[in-house]
This record gives C-alpha cells, sequence and structure tokens, in this order.
C-alpha cells in the first residue's frame, strides 16, 4: 500500500524522553524506544522532522510561580529542549540514520541555526531534521512551534505523540465512561476547550489547514501505523 505522506512533523513532548514514572530527565532507554520507531518510518523512504519539547527539563510558566520572570524561565525551557534535541540526535544516529539539529536560539558550537531552506535541504537528503529551541520566543510552547515549523517545512500532518491513544470526552484514567473522538475539528478543539494543544497551536494549525493526529507513542510501532495511514488515535482537521 502506498504511504500518504511524503513528509511529515512529529511533536515529541520532553516527558516521553524522561523516566517513564516521573517524566523528568533524559531516559536513554525512552530515548532509544523512540529512535527505533522514527528508524522504522525512516526506512520507509518518509522524511522527517521533529519538533521536541522540554517539559521533562523545565515549563517556564511553571517554575515563574515559584517566584522568577516568566521570560526568563521560557528561554530556560527553550533550553531543556536543545538539550532534548542533542540527546535525541544521538539516538537517532546510533540506529543508523543520519539527522541535524537546528535550533531557533543560536548555540552554534551544538547546533545549526535554524534556516528554512537548509531545512528542507536536509530533510531532502533524507536527514532526520529535529527542531530545538521552540519558536525561539518566550510565551509560546513547542506545540505552536510544531505547527509554525510543519506549516513552513509543508509537511503534510503534524503528528502529535501523547502517552494516550487520542482525545477523550473526559480523563479516561478519571472517568470509566470517558469516549475517543475518531475526528474533530479545530473549531471543536477550541469551543469545546479540549487540551489536545495550545489555541495558538490549534489556530496556527486551523489556519493552514493542517491536519493534526494525536496518537499513543508509547505502543511500539504505532507511529509507522499512522504513517502508513491506519486510523489510529485522533485526527483533527477543518
Ligand atoms: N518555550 C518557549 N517558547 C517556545 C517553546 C517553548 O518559551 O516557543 C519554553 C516554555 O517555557 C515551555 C518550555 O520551553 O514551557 C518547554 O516547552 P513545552 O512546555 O512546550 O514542552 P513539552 O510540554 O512539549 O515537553
Amino acid at each position: 500500500m502506498a504511504i500518504p505522506f511524503q513528509r511529515v512533523l512529529l511533536k515529541l513532548s520532553g516527558e516521553a524522553l524522561g523516566d517513564p514514572a516521573t517524566g523528568h530527565g533524559i531516559h536513554p532507554e525512552a530515548v532509544h524506544t523512540i529512535a527505533r520507531q522514527v528508524a522504522r518510518v525512516a526506512g520507509l523512504g518518509v522524511e522527517i522532522a521533529i519538533v521536541c519539547g522540554g517539559g521533562n527539563i523545565l515549563r517556564g510558566a511553571e517554575f515563574s510561580e515559584l517566584g522568577g520572570g516568566r521570560a526568563g524561565a521560557d528561554y530556560m525551557g527553550m533550553l531543556g529542549t536543545v538539550i532534548n534535541g542533542l540527546a535525541l540526535s544521538d539516538a537517532l544516529e546510533q540506529s543508523g540514520l543520519r539527522t541535524r539539529v537546528l535550533t531557533a536560539l543560536e548555540i552554534r558550537q551544538v547546533a545549526e541555526p535554524f534556516v528554512r531552506r537548509r531545512a528542507l535541504a536536509h530533510l531532502e537528503k533524507g536527514r532526520v531534521v529535529i527542531l530545538a529551541g521552540g519558536t525561539g520566543n518566550p510565551f509560546f510552547t513547542t506545540d505552536t512551534a510544531a505547527a509554525l515549523r510543519a506549516t513552513e517545512l509543508a509537511c503534510e500532518v503534524l503528528l502529535k505523540a501523547t502517552k494516550v491513544d487520542g482525545v477523550y470526552t473526559a480523563d479516561p484514567k478519571r472517568d470509566p465512561r470517558a469516549q475517543r473522538y475518531e475526528e474533530l475539528s479545530y473549531m471543536d478543539v477550541l469551543s469545546q476547550g479540549l487540551r489536545v494543544m495550545d489555541g495558538t497551536a490549534i489556530t496556527l494549525c486551523m489556519e493552514n489547514r493542517l491536519p493534526v493526529v494525536v496518537f499513543n507513542m508509547l505502543e511500539e510501532g504505532n507511529l509507522e501505523r499512522v504513517v502508513r495511514g491506519e486510523r489510529l488515535g485522533t485526527k483533527i482537521r477543518s
């Protein structure tokens, strides 16, 4: 069966790279599990850009509540995403892939600055492009960075990896009657305040008609199944 996508953007939360019990720090086995899944998809000939979050290290909003300034805390959060990007790059290279880490915050000794055309050239050469540093601006999230980069790099879908298999009517851990949505519109997500991605990210996807698939990446093989076009998780579109 033909693969429906030529180029995808995978959004990984920082938590996915962290200790499975706490979501904190960087857990080598979690990173390698992700790398194996990405390698399978790259093996299909699909171009992959990855935006990594930083919640396993620091979230600006939470940190600033302890008494610091928000903007400074957000820059700390963005630097956390660079650390994650480097860890991911290392694991992907060990899985036999070629990668480039591009960052929205300049740290020239460890990663290339994000330049759209360069990112496109890397993708066309079959390199996995890891996009770190979020949008490079405080008061944003890496979900918004994912929507932004997916749009400017002409990715056909934003694959949002989570720990549950889609978007539910209620928290499935607390409410046994919670039902999974197979499909939602961007407007449903916004008007019902569903906690999939923040409003800025969803709005950007809506304005650019970028479909989003929310799926459980903890189950090995799921990333490949989504990329092969299987109906997994929840699809968000207009
Ligand atoms: N962040 C930011 N601007 C961005 C992206 C991220 O300021 O464009 C900061 C923000 O403090 C955020 C942290 O980096 O809390 C980590 O990103 P995020 O919370 O999106 O990570 P995730 O929840 O996906 O692990």
